[in-house]
């Protein structure tokens, strides 16, 4: 497969390629030429398939010989070393569990497929990178699990001071090894402008390979086709329209879905549910794309005014409005709703659910009850990160303490280890000396 850039004015690369430039040299985003179809074959026999399985047919066809094919699979044996359930919420409603990976977020099944697919390219090329990554929270966590005690790979991460949550704090600064914490003395954007300060600077490019790990790397984006494809064989058998609501910040999530429908995957309906910044409900209602300044809500990890993702999506449906609204609704929430929803379904059904996969919760019902035949409809939303996350914020809400998971229990009893940085001068004297 080769990936054309959206800007169109580099050359088409190979998947590896792809992932180890993360942006095309135009800064365009990369795209796949064409989008493979699934045999029907496949989809009549996929009960049968594990995880595994279903991810090597899925994703084979975009890598082609870029990895060969007992790597790859052994790549996507050590990605998916956890499950996507669904809990059933309601009659018609029911919420996939998308974090049960190391970082209890749905991150960390691109982040671990990237890393090991450049795990790969770095061993027989024999060179040594680092990764130089920018984080408001869940991204960084992931992507220091997902490349923690790789060879020849350095990780640092740059996270602003006392602005990440407690667990996030721990995730970021506990591992150690090829894993490096640097706590900036400024807000995400202080540290986001260092990171791209770092990548156009000519003497850091001479000493060193810096690759970034952004989620419009396509080993990411795409990884995230899996879970819709394991859900779709866990659904049991049914008659009703099957529809997926996704909480969406960068939109590409959602994208990863709306490819695995190109691909063939009988999934009726997308549902793109954001909070109170609602550039794309907007578009979607006036056709005029105009971000607003982003603002701060509850669900924090999708407080993006400008998805860079959406320029994929207007892509996939040859920038044509009206089949976009033909797939896709979307729909936006205040914080106030948010915490509604996350009081009742607790109070109505005993289930716990984060502010993220809340949004995703309301525009799913409300897609469902503005149809005449609402129970012609199944749905799902995707539950992205767990509640322990969140806890201060939830436990308000709910009235009553959440229990923290096991594997959160022990990264709390470890050290902190973090490097202060208050410039981008610190930073790069401190990526010059590694
Ligand atoms: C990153 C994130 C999102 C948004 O996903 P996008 O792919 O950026 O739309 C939603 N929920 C959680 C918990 C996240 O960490």
């Amino acid at each position: 497969m080769k990936y054309f850039s959206l800007n169109n004015n580099s050359k088409d690369v190979g998947f590896i390629e792809a992932i180890e430039r993360g942006l095309a040299p135009d800064r365009g985003l990369y795209f796949p030429k064409e989008i493979p179809q699934l045999s029907n074959h496949f989809f009549k026999n996929i009960k049968r398939y594990t995880d595994s399985e279903i991810a090597f047919r899925v994703i084979h066809p975009f890598i082609g010989n870029d990895i060969p094919k007992n790597i790859l699979k052994e790549i996507i044996k050590k990605t998916l070393k956890f499950n996507f359930p669904i809990v059933n919420v309601s009659k018609n409603i029911a919420s996939l569990e998308l974090f049960h990976g190391p970082t209890l977020a749905f991150k960390d099944v691109g982040a671990r497929f990237m890393a090991n697919c450049l795990s790969y390219s770095n061993k027989i090329k024999n060179k040594k990178i680092t990764i130089l990554v920018a984080t408001s929270g869940d991204t960084g966590g992931a992507v220091a699990n997902g490349f923690f005690k790789l060879k020849n790979i350095d990780v640092v991460i740059l996270f602003p001071k006392k602005k990440v949550s407690v667990i996030q704090e721990y995730q970021l600064t506990t591992l150690g090894k090829n894993i490096t914490a640097l706590e900036v003395e400024g807000s995400f954007d202080d540290c986001q402008n260092f990171v791209k300060n770092a990548f156009i600077d000519p003497d850091l490019q001479q000493k060193i390979n810096l690759t970034s790990a952004n989620s419009i790397n396509v080993g990411r984006w795409l990884a995230q086709m899996f879970y819709y494809f394991s859900a779709y064989r866990d659904l049991p058998k049914t008659d009703k329209k099957v529809v997926i609501s996704v909480p969406s910040g960068n939109f590409g999530n959602i994208c990863a879905g709306l490819v695995s429908k190109k691909m063939g995957l009988p999934i009726n309906h997308f549902i793109a549910s954001t909070n109170s910044n609602d550039t794309i409900p907007r578009y979607l209602n006036s056709g005029e794309y105009k971000p607003k300044k982003s603002k701060q809500t509850i669900s924090n990890a999708m407080d993006v005014s400008d998805p860079s993702n959406f320029i994929r999506i207007q892509k996939l449906f040859n920038n044509d409005l009206f089949g976009l609204k033909k797939s896709v609704s979307a729909y936006s929430y205040s914080d106030k709703q948010t915490e509604k929803a996350i009081r009742e379904i607790y109070k109505l059904k005993n289930y716990i659910i984060d502010p993220h996969g809340a949004i995703g919760y309301l525009g799913l019902n409300d897609f469902i009850n503005s149809k005449t035949d609402p129970e012609n409809f199944q749905g799902l939303f995707l539950e992205t990160a767990h509640p322990i996350k969140f806890s201060k914020t939830i436990e308000n809400i709910i009235n009553q303490k959440i229990q923290i998971p096991k594997e959160i229990k022990n990264i709390l009893k470890k050290k902190k280890m973090s490097i202060p940085i208050k410039d981008y001068n610190q930073l790069k004297s401190f990526l010059i000396a590694k």
